[in-house]
């Protein structure tokens, strides 16, 4: 079933391609804003659809195979949003991450099956699509198998491990060139290549571990940009180069904030092998009993307290607590009480978790502080409410010179006159480091589901008025 003929010219898609590129641009703006980014998410979506609609209606395709196409997409796609948990998020991201990278290095190698005689240009941009697609595609299966806990995220490491990866880095870059120079006769070096990609998507993912995935899917997704910036230039569709170009440049930007935000440097994240090591801080060290407190004696404290800081982490995205603490908050400030919130910038799973899932229970922005701008006032805070955060806040980072995550920049929550922690248990965070903050004087560890905790808490003032 084929198109009956061209329906619009080079020049119309073209022009179609530019509007696109212009509202993703847009899109990426909004959504460097809170309250503007559900308007930026749209207006990238719009674009998107633009893109595709001047695609297709350029023609000239076998129909049944696009159908299928949009209606697998769009079934997955659908499924995907609607049933998959908030906190399973960055492991979607990371999948969908992963299939951009295969579907790059696919195009580069349906390129090659059409006709092998490619001039050098389309050879080396084949080259790039299978490389940088085939990494991202088993490096995200990778992410994907830690995130969701299918993997340890402690990095397995072994002795010349840094030697493996570097011959395997340059067998791979051999395969390439060789395979540019002469892509007619040099199928074998294609397939070679195809397959290293994908070990070496493998060898680079497996090292990394514990606090530094987020730079991990971070760069995994500036990756899956340049596969597809590199299949653009394979099938020379303009709107795919701009689109990949955006997604590679805005991935990357966002790691090296990221590396930043938990003082790392991309090299020691690569290379480092995060909490391997270093055992010894991450095991229990520290003495004495953590004081437990119940939602009822926390409402007292809370009763008289004049500043109470809430820093929230992944728990509260399982406990899906973010409504109770609006709820919370709301009775505070109207017992005049000053609120504000803490948010680092890697708490949860994912970057923005924290503030999606309180934008989603209308908090207002200018009561989001970030961690800079919260931790010079922690020491005047009467009340900080850990909100199931744990390796976000943990004092090993600023104090423990073994810990594996001595270094990360953390939310001083151990400043302020008390801390109650609301967790289920005193199991370690994310990173399996120990937290020393569970056991600081001036802690009080409120146990039970951070959303039971919060409505108890919020009844024991109900019952007072
Ligand atoms: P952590 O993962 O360090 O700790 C979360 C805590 O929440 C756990 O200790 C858990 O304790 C508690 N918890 C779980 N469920 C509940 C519940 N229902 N009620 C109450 N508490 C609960 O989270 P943080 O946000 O502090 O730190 C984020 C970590 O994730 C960092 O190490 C970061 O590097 C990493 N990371 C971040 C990404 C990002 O982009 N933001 C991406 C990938 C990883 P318990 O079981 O005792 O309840």
């Amino acid at each position: 079933m084929m198109a009956a003929g061209l329906a619009i010219s080079e020049t119309t898609a073209n022009w179609a391609y530019i509007a696109a590129s212009v509202l993703f641009i847009l899109g990426l703006k909004m959504l460097g804003k809170q309250h503007t980014a559900r308007k930026g998410n749209f207006v990238s979506a719009v674009g998107m659809l633009v893109a595709v609609v001047a695609v297709l209606a350029q023609g000239g395709y076998d129909w049944t195979w696009i159908v299928v196409g949009l209606l697998l997409g769009t079934l997955i796609g659908t499924f995907a949003a609607l049933a998959v948990r908030m906190t399973a998020m960055p492991q979607m991201v990371g999948l969908f991450n992963g299939f951009g990278g295969l579907a790059s290095l696919l195009v580069g190698w349906w390129e090659y099956q059409k006709s092998p005689a490619l001039p050098l240009f389309t050879a080396v941009a084949v080259g790039l699509a299978i490389l940088i697609g085939g990494i991202t595609f088993t490096g995200s299966m990778i992410a994907w198998a830690k995130l969701d806990e299918r993997m340890p995220t402690r990095p397995p490491l072994f002795r010349g491990q840094q030697i493996v990866n570097a011959l395997l880095v340059i067998a791979t870059v051999a395969a390439l060139v060789i395979f540019c120079r002469d892509p007619q006769s040099q199928a074998p070096a294609l397939y070679i290549l195809i397959v290293l990609s994908l070990v070496l998507g493998v060898m680079a993912v497996i090292p990394i571990g514990g606090a530094d995935m987020p730079v991990v899917i971070s760069l995994l997704n500036s990756y899956s940009g340049l596969a597809a910036s590199a299949a653009g230039f394979v099938i020379m569709n303009n709107v795919l180069i701009v689109a990949g170009c955006l997604v590679g440049a805005s991935g990357i930007i966002l790691t090296n904030i990221m590396c930043k935000a938990m003082n790392r440097s991309l090299a020691s994240v690569l290379f480092g092998g995060f909490g391997a090591a270093t055992a010894a801080g991450a095991t229990k060290i520290f003495k004495g009993e953590a004081k437990a407190l119940t939602p009822e004696d926390a409402y007292y404290i809370l009763e008289a307290a004049n500043s109470v800081a809430f820093v929230p982490g992944y728990g509260m995205a399982v406990a899906q607590a973010q409504h109770a603490v609006r709820e919370l908050a709301d009775i505070l400030e109207a017992n005049g009480c000053d609120v504000r919130y803490g948010i680092h910038p890697v708490a949860g799973r994912m970057p923005g978790h924290m503030n999606v899932l309180l934008a989603e229970a209308d908090v207002p922005y200018e009561q989001l502080l970030d961690m800079d701008a919260i931790n010079p006032l922690m020491p005047m805070v009467d009340v900080a409410i850990v909100i199931g955060a744990n390796d976000v806040v943990n004092p090993a980072a600023r104090e423990i010179k073994e810990s594996p995550i001595y270094g990360m920049p953390i939310i001083n929550v151990d400043q302020a006159r008390t801390v109650f922690v609301l967790k289920r248990s005193m199991a370690s965070g994310f990173s399996g480091v120990d937290n020393p903050l569970f056991f600081h004087e001036n802690t009080r560890m409120i146990f039970g589901d951070a959303k039971t905790t919060l409505q108890a808490i919020v009844a024991s003032f109900k019952t007072a008025s």
